[in-house]
């Protein structure tokens, strides 16, 4: 083999090189058809290929790909920052462009902090998360984070802000209601706030729904309102991370819609541009503007690349596209067939626990017995098996474990591009379905 000079994810492992996309497909160049099943990790939301978006870059291209955010400005990135207010809920109206996901929940955290300092009240700089839970890859974000596996080489150098549990009824829920589930949760994040004191916390990030961490981990219509009411009491802010379940992926334009709480900030990324360009954003509420606009009047952040022309032009003609052909109400309607079909599936599968998600994200969960819910054997690594038994079928699917503490489920996410047609989500069942079997060969002998 060629010697590779790209430092890639696992470096002994072989990648095809991708040659090409159309639609919901990837071409490799040994002619291999992949159905994307995952929108790669969770971003190519309009599908690959797609002609409009193509335009529209080359027509910003033709103009400008670049100015310096402290110099000028752009009817790109204004037009972008315009639409974002439209479609997110409330006031959330002003946006902050970044070029990632991680550097949007950090911008949120630091909006967050900011906001409490112009207020006088500068101890309050910590930021409660939920230990199964993604927020990014930067030291910052990745405080937040409780993805085990993501943080345990860094640990030491790491804040250490304070967690609680995710909502995770499939295993929380049983010996107790759903119900008293989310009392316990917004207990504990009551009890988190007064061990830490209430003076010394800015904000409350959570994912509307939880992806990498826990494999598309939905709430119930309660929790958030619960979680909420505790926050407010408090004095801290709510921090939403859409940045997997923003822009349509849900079956609603953002995850939060679902569950009728309107967050004081909002981190956005992936889905905002499907993928034909790096742009995320932070997207602050005109409450926590408002002091920052009479005070300093400077959010304390930013990098070369944010507002960036080429990025919002991309970005803002996905959005466009998004809306022109209803492709948040086809996430939800072919969204709710996909989930139909895994769970005809699970009822057949021993190894299928627990089918779960919103729209066209849909987590699948393992377990070595159904009964119990064990889950297999660490040295198993089932999620591994899963991917790469789909991947041979031609079906891309998402990896979600986010530990080796056998607590934490084994997941995947199917998170097709929300373009998919009813054919299309039978064609991936049909892969899936095969995949399947040749796990459940394997390990159950
Ligand atoms: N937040 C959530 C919820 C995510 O799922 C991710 C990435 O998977 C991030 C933040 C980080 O985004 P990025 O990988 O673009 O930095």
């Amino acid at each position: 083999m060629t010697r590779t000079y790209l430092i890639k994810p696992v470096l002994d492992h072989h990648y095809p090189a991708i040659t090409h996309g159309e639609g919901i497909y990837l071409y490799d160049s040994q002619g291999k058809q992949y159905i994307d099943g995952s929108s790669g990790a969770v971003t190519a939301s309009i599908g690959h290929g797609v002609q409009e978006i193509i335009d529209a870059m080359a027509e910003q291209s033709k103009k400008v790909s670049f100015v310096y955010r402290s110099q000028f400005t752009t009817e790109a990135a204004e037009q972008l920052a315009k639409k974002i207010s439209e479609i997110a809920p409330g006031n959330l109206n002003w946006s902050f462009f970044v070029n990632s996901g991680s550097e949007a929940t950090e911008t949120a955290m630091k909006i967050a902090i900011q906001y409490w300092q112009e207020k006088g009240m500068k101890t309050k700089s910590k930021i409660i998360s939920r230990w199964m839970s993604y927020h990014g890859i930067t030291m910052g974000a990745l405080s937040m984070s409780g993805h085990i596996q993501r943080r345990e080489r860094f640990e030491l150098m790491l804040e250490s802000y304070p967690s609680i549990s995710a909502p995770y009824y499939y295993r929380d829920a049983g010996h107790r209601t759903i119900t008293e589930c989310d009392d316990f949760y917004a207990q504990q994040l009551e009890k988190e706030i007064l061990r830490v004191g209430k003076d010394h916390i800015a904000a409350f990030i959570a994912e509307p729904m939880i992806g990498a961490a826990g494999g598309a981990l939905t709430p119930s219509d309660e929790y958030f309102l619960k979680m909420k009411d505790v926050c407010d009491r408090y004095e801290i802010l709510f921090i939403a991370d859409e940045v997997m379940t923003g822009v349509g992926r849900t079956g609603k334009m953002f995850g939060m819609e679902h569950f009728n709480v309107i967050p004081d900030i909002m981190a956005t990324g992936k889905g905002m541009s499907a993928g034909y360009t790096p742009i995320a954003a932070a997207v602050v509420s005109d409450k926590v503007m408002e002091p920052i606009l009479n005070g300093s009047k400077i959010v304390m952040s930013g990098h070369t690349f944010s507002a960036n022309p080429q990025s919002a032009a991309t970005s803002l003609a996905v959005l466009n596209y998004i809306e022109k052909h209803n492709l948040v109400e086809n996430s939800a309607v072919n969204g709710a067939y996909l989930k139909g079909k895994i769970r005809e599936l699970a009822e057949e599968s021993e190894i299928i626990g627990d089918v779960r998600g919103k729209g066209l994200f849909v987590g699948v969960e393992f377990v070595e017995n159904k009964l119990t819910k064990k889950t297999f054997d660490r040295g198993l690594d089932i999620v591994n098996k899963i991917v790469e038994a789909n991947f041979e079928e031609g079906l891309l699917v998402y990896p979600a474990n986010a530990g080796e503490d056998g607590l934490t489920g084994d997941a995947i996410i199917l998170a097709p591009p929300l373009t998919i047609t009813k054919e299309e989500v039978d064609e991936l069942v049909r892969k899936f379905a095969v995949a399947l079997r040749n796990v459940e060969r394997e390990v159950l002998g």
